[in-house]
């Protein structure tokens, strides 16, 4: 693959947040960009039913890498957006605002605690 392509990644999860660092990694120059239609950079989720239920992890400690990282490797963040297709043959993709509604993975939030 050409260093200089223009690169789009659908799904700021753990594989499209590491697909977009190893790439700078291994020297891609070309522009990345990072589609995800939650709010959030690319965030572990084991920890959300472990740790982060015992209140024994924050957000911040969840994230894969922290905010600044995509503006310090140029990888172009664009959070809340849905892909909704991807035109192969002309290279494009079309997005729309993610609806929070509409978000297929895990809803980041934490439950009410009961009981001590
Ligand atoms: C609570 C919880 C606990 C877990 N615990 C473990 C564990 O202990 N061990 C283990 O091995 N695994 C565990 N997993 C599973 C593990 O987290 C997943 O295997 C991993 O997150 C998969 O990463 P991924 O990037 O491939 O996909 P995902 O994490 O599903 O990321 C895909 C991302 O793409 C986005 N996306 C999808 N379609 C579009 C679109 N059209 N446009 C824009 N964005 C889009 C989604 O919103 C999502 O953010 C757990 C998962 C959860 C939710």
């Amino acid at each position: 693959m050409n260093e200089t392509a223009r690169i789009v990644i659908v799904g700021a999860g753990h594989a499209g947040g590491a697909a977009a660092a190893l790439l700078r990694q291994h020297g891609h120059t070309g522009p990345i960009t990072l589609i995800g239609e939650e709010p959030w950079v690319p965030y572990q989720r084991p920890p959300l039913s472990k740790a982060y239920l015992k209140d024994e992890a924050d957000a911040e400690a969840l994230k894969l890498r922290p905010d600044a990282f995509y503006a310090e490797q140029d990888i172009a963040l664009r959070l809340s957006t849905r892909a909704e297709a991807i035109d192969r043959n002309a290279r494009r993709s079309g997005c729309k605002a993610a609806k929070r509604s509409h978000t297929t993975s895990w809803s980041w939030r934490r439950a009410p605690r009961t009981g001590s």
